[in-house]
């Protein structure tokens, strides 16, 4: 089906991140699943070539695009190569620098922004802790007090970027008795005395993201550090958390599609008793139904980039398309795993590993359980 939210601008902005992914991505796969992580190197290229300051203003070394089309069609290039790169993409220049464009006071943009954009600074966001991720009211790293400064103690789990990051925005508990109207976000270097993070996790797919715990014993900070409002974190991460969801979205659909596009090319190819496997009615049939049911989330996913970028997107609507999406992308990649036979079962082959990587798209972001919370509570139920 016809895409209809893309203009000649977007589609001239997808050449450019083509052209980048083409020279300073693909060659380098291998290296980057490794190393677990993705290098310095990668940062500091996209930031060159202003991939990462698309929500920065200009005075800061951004773009300002002002668009969330041109975010969207970034993240649809990096998942086509393997969804860990839109994923650290995206924490770091989605998810976690708007915390600091629209939240930030004037000396943190300028003490943060103009590295964020260039890759010097690579950010990562700290909800989620051992004791539990998904009642994030409930988080339970504390800030305490002590004259001028906050002593910060606790630790969070599952940190993208947390291995290679440089500054963390951290909900921590300064209100003990509040609940979520107790949360503040912190936004802590990793330089600051008290900090330390553990090594990189072992994660199951993934294997380009760098994933790692986070720890935080008498960190020392300032009201300066505070991003937002004192006990407003709660409320901030929820005015935040859409547009997480949609980039999942977005990377869930755009990943599964490159995928199921080259498993109907090896269909095509790979023959058995005398024919190629896609002519047999059950494959064919399947693959028919695989297509269909990506272009229709694909259709659900461009209408809610198309209402965020008019500012018009519900955190009902995103919560829709991230459960749904990441549900579809797995369906589909397990029957595009089937097709390849055995080959679908070779770490060597992307099929198996785009397996892998979709698994985690249901569990993270909050998990599909919790957006069907979100949608059923939305019902009145
Ligand atoms: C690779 C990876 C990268 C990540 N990156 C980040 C990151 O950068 N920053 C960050 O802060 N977090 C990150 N996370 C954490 C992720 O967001 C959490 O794992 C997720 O929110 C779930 O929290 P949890 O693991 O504590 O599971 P739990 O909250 O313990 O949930 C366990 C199970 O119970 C279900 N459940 C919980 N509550 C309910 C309910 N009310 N109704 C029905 N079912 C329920 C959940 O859906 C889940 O199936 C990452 C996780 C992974 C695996």
């Amino acid at each position: 089906m016809k895409r209809e939210i893309y203009d000649e601008d977007h589609e001239a902005f997808r050449a450019s991140v083509k052209e980048f992914v083409d020279r300073s991505v693909l060659p380098h796969t291998e290296e980057h699943i490794k190393a677990k992580a993705l290098p310095r190197e990668f940062w500091l290229e996209a930031g060159k070539q202003g991939l990462l300051g698309l929500c920065i203003p200009e005075e800061y070394g951004g773009s300002d695009a002002g668009d969330y089309r041109f975010n969207a069609v970034l993240q649809e290039e990096l998942s086509k190569v393997g969804a860990a790169y839109p994923t650290c993409h995206g924490i770091h220049a989605d998810i976690t620098a708007p915390y600091i464009v629209e939240l930030g006071t004037e000396e943190q943009k300028q003490r943060w922004l103009p590295g964020v954009a260039s890759g010097e600074i690579l950010l990562g966001i700290g909800m989620t802790e051992p004791g539990g991720g998904s009642d994030l009211a409930a988080l339970k790293t504390t800030a305490v007090r002590d004259g001028d400064s906050w002593i910060i103690n606790g630790s969070k789990t599952f940190i993208t970027n947390g291995y290679s990051g440089d500054l963390f925005v951290t909900a921590v508990r300064t209100d003990p008795e509040k609940g979520p109207k107790g949360i503040t976000l912190f936004g802590i270097e990793a330089t600051q005395e008290g900090f330390s993070r553990g090594r990189k996790l072992d994660k199951v797919g993934m294997e380009e993201s760098d994933t790692a715990e986070l720890f935080f014993e008498n960190v020392r900070v300032t009201d300066a550090e505070i991003i937002g409002e004192l006990n407003m974190g709660f409320i901030h991460m929820m005015e935040k958390l859409p547009q997480e969801r949609l980039g999942c979205a977005v990377s869930n659909v755009a990943h599964a599609k490159q995928i199921l596009l080259e498993t109907i090319d090896y269909a095509k190819e790979r023959q058995a008793f005398g024919a190629p496997i896609g002519t047999f009615q059950h494959n064919k049939f399947l693959l028919a139904d695989l297509v269909t049911r990506i272009e229709a989330a694909e259709a659900y996913i461009d209408k809610c980039v198309l209402n965020h970028s008019q500012k018009t997107l519900t955190a009902i609507d995103a919560a829709k398309a991230k459960w749904f999406s990441s549900q579809v992308q797995s369906e589909v990649l397990d029957h595009c795993v089937q097709l390849h036979g055995g080959y679908g079962f070779m770490n060597e082959y992307r099929v198996a590993r785009a397996w892998r990587d979709a698994r985690v798209t249901k569990i993270w972001a909050g998990s599909n359980e919790i957006m069907k919370e979100l949608i059923g509570r939305d019902l009145g139920l």
